[in-house]
Parts: structure tokens; C-alpha cells; sequence
């Protein structure tokens, strides 16, 4: 740092290497709100722009083959972002790379690699491993559909064994390369304590999903997580039109998953990143406002006669799943305000039925031996008013047959409610 660097003034540049260099501390270095809005953004002022500058160069000049081969060779051999222009953009790009440094940052680790969608992300973790000959995976289910069914078809020639959270240490082998858990899981809600699975893991890498709780809630790295996976398509993005995911880690562990994502090409478009950036500057007030309309439509839905049961975690968030007695798939034809669409995360509430969309790829035992009943319905809470959703949700529980033919004209339309002066 120069004299002139403006940073210098007010200890800001030392604040924000601090992190990176010798041992990382695992406890945020400013609070997360702060950070939300700061982390990756903080050579703004002195590049002179304010809002983070997207580069979609696919490739960077240089005259210096030389050099250019050195770089090469050194992120072959150790993985390590390289210094200055990243030669080719599926090796790295500036702008990704602010996303990463960002949520590496509210995740209380040292580094982040982000990838063009979380199975992407889960997939790079799983060829880590396995090119060290560690093609065991000890997982506990439920977990989002998709990543269920890349373990159990072995996809990747990896091999899984099932558990609960009190039989890890023993399914654990010499050939185990990672534990899976989602917490909470996808769409149960179901929670695992983090620091006992993790003590059951030993030295086995630990990954913990966790998509549904996100920084805000719940930062596993704390807890003794080595890996933590984001579908960043749902809350990191927030509005529902970027596909992204990452993976929160040490920097050794992020070397292996830079070089796995060089050969695979599963790279983030820079476009994505930017967004992704701009989606952890809302995410702490996002994540909280419609975490207490969650709570309170899982308070509500509770005492109300149509349900069986009600499916809320005890760090809270903004995901309410609940079986209904009656007919699920009318429910769904029923909303008029929440979208009847997979997903979550959004500014808008979702509403799907996991035994027919998101879990459909898991065999029916396995998902009711989970716990994903055929009655179970999965709401991703978003920031409407609670009494437009209510009412919304009420009406729908209460459809009959042929609510969903209505014609548009005599749809329910939400009125403006008192509490928010629309
Ligand atoms: C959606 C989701 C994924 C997969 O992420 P994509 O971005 O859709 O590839 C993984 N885990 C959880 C918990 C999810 O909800």
C-alpha cells in the first residue's frame, strides 16, 4: 500500500488484508451488515466508480508469452488465483471474484469459489475428492432433490452410504472423502447440530448446505464446517433471475476447486457475478423481514384445522413447509398471489409440491423413509405483506376443484392492506 492510497487514512486497507494473511480469524471481522454492503467492493472508491464494474472479457493480452506461461504454470501447480489479468476467463474474472471475496467474508471463511449453479458447486467438491482416490461419501437425507440423486446414481463413480447424524463416525471409511448434510433441510426443514456432526467427521472435510439459513441465520464455518455450499439461485441472488453457486471453504481446499473448475469449465458468467454481488448487499435485510413472516404464517398455520403439520426451523427463516389433510396438488391450483413454482429465495413467494417437483428424482421410499410425505407442501416466504399471503394461503387450502379453471376476471385480487398504506 502507497502513501497515496486513500485507504490508508483510516486503517481500511489494513482492516480488509488483515483477513487473508496468516491465520484467518473465524469470527467476522466487521458485522454482517456492514460486510453485506462492503466485502468485495472495497478498491471502489479509489478506481473512482461506485458501482462494481463488470469485465466480460473472455480473453486478456499480453506480449509477454513468457510470463504468461510462468502464470500458467504456477495455477497449475498450486491453484492460487493468479496475480493481475486471469489469461483466459474460465481460469478467473475480476468481477466473479468480488462476489467471492464477498461472501467468503460473510461466511467467516478464507475463500469462495463460485460456479455456474450450486450443483455445479457440489459437483467441483465431489472431483476434488475424488481425484485423491476418496470416492466415499457418508450423507444424511433429506437433502435438495437434485443433489440426492447425484449421489445415489453415482454419477461422478462416487459411492454413498445413507445415515442419520448419530451413525456418521461409524459409516465413515478409509476411501470417505467428504460428509454431506443440509441444514435445514430441503423441504423437511429438518436441523442438524453442526459442531456434533462435525466432531463425528473427524478429519473427513464436512460440507454443509446451507442454502435455506444463509450467513444471516447460521455460519457453519463457526461450527467446525470445512465446506459451505450455496445454491446462490435462491436467497444470495434474491430475485429469481440469476443461477449461480459456491463454495465457502479454506484456501487450500479452493485451490483444488479453481483447478477443477479450469478443466470443467462449470465457471460463473461474469454477468452473474455482478448480480450475485448486488443481491449480499440486501441479503441480511431480506432474509430477516421475511423470516418474520414466515414465523408468523408457521405460528398461524399451526392452529389452523386444514393442517396436519407444521415444518419450521428453530433458527428460523424464511422456508414454512406443512402437510395438509386434504388434497395437495389443489392447494397448488388454488394461489393466486404466491407462484405455484419450484425454487425459493425470491423477493416474491413460491409455493410447490415437493413428492411431484423438486424431490420427484428421489425414489418414492427414500422420500418418505426422509420424511417428504405426499401431503407435504413447501412455501419459500417472500416479502409480501403477511395478511395478502394469509389470505392468499387460506383461500387456496380452502379450493375446491375447479378453482384453478376460474377465469382471470374473477381471480382474487389482494386489496391494498391498512398496515403497509399501498
Ligand atoms: C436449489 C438447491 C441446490 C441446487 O442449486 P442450483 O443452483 O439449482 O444448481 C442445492 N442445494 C439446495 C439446498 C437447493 O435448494
Amino acid at each position: 500500500m502507497g502513501a497515496m492510497n486513500p485507504m490508508d487514512a483510516d486503517g481500511t486497507a489494513e482492516a480488509v488484508a488483515a483477513p487473508f494473511a496468516g491465520t484467518f480469524p473465524r469470527t467476522l471481522p466487521r458485522a454482517l451488515a456492514t460486510e453485506a454492503v462492503h466485502a468485495g467492493r472495497e478498491d471502489l472508491a479509489r478506481l473512482g466508480v461506485h458501482a462494481a464494474p463488470i469485465d466480460l472479457s473472455t480473453t486478456y493480452p499480453s506480449y509477454d508469452t513468457r510470463a504468461e506461461a510462468a502464470r500458467i504454470d504456477e495455477f497449475a501447480a498450486t491453484g492460487a488465483r493468479p496475480e493481475g489479468p486471469p489469461v483466459y476467463a474460465r481460469l478467473d474474472n475480476p468481477t466473479t471474484a468480488r462476489f467471492e471475496t464477498a461472501l467468503a467474508r460473510l461466511e467467516g471463511a478464507e475463500s469462495a469459489v463460485a460456479f455456474a449453479s450450486g450443483m455445479a458447486a457440489l459437483t467441483a467438491v465431489l472431483l476434488v475428492r475424488s481425484a485423491m482416490g476418496l470416492r466415499h461419501v457418508v450423507a444424511v437425507r433429506p437433502l435438495y432433490g437434485c443433489s440426492d440423486h447425484l449421489l445415489n446414481a453415482g454419477l461422478l463413480g462416487t459411492e454413498v452410504t445413507w445415515t442419520d447424524p448419530a451413525g456418521i463416525a461409524d459409516a465413515i471409511r478409509p476411501d470417505t472423502g467428504l460428509v454431506l448434510v443440509e441444514t435445514p433441510a430441503n423441504p423437511t426443514l429438518a436441523e442438524v447440530d453442526i459442531a456434533a456432526v462435525a466432531h463425528s467427521c473427524g478429519s473427513i472435510p464436512l460440507l454443509v448446505d446451507n442454502t435455506f439459513a444463509t450467513p444471516v441465520l447460521q455460519r457453519p464455518v463457526e461450527h467446525g464446517a470445512r465446506l459451505v455450499l450455496h445454491s446462490a439461485t435462491k436467497y444470495l441472488g434474491g430475485h429469481g433471475d440469476v443461477l449461480g453457486g459456491v463454495v465457502a471453504c479454506d484456501e487450500e481446499f479452493a485451490r483444488g476447486l479453481r483447478q477443477v473448475r479450469f478443466a470443467t469449465g462449470g465457471v460463473l458468467h461474469p454477468m452473474a457475478g455482478y448480480l450475485l454481488l448486488r443481491g449480499l448487499s440486501t441479503l441480511p435485510v431480506r432474509v430477516r423481514a421475511a423470516s418474520a413472516t414466515a414465523a408468523d404464517l408457521a405460528r398461524r398455520l399451526a392452529t389452523d384445522p386444514r393442517i396436519a403439520r407444521v415444518h419450521y426451523p428453530a433458527i428460523g427463516g424464511a422456508m414454512v413447509s406443512f402437510e395438509v389433510y386434504g388434497d395437495p396438488h389443489e392447494v397448488i391450483a388454488g394461489v393466486r398471489l404466491i407462484t405455484p413454482a419450484v425454487s425459493l429465495g425470491s423477493v416474491d413467494s413460491l409455493i410447490q409440491h415437493p413428492a411431484s417437483i423438486s424431490h420427484r428424482v428421489v425414489a418414492e421410499g427414500d422420500r418418505r423413509s426422509a420424511g417428504v410425505s405426499d401431503r407435504l407442501l413447501r412455501m419459500s416466504v417472500g416479502l409480501e405483506d403477511v395478511e395478502d399471503l394469509w389470505r392468499d394461503l387460506t383461500e387456496a387450502l380452502s379450493a375446491r376443484p375447479g378453482r384453478a379453471e376460474r377465469s382471470p376476471e374473477s381471480r382474487t385480487v389482494p386489496r391494498p392492506s391498512p398496515s403497509t398504506g399501498r
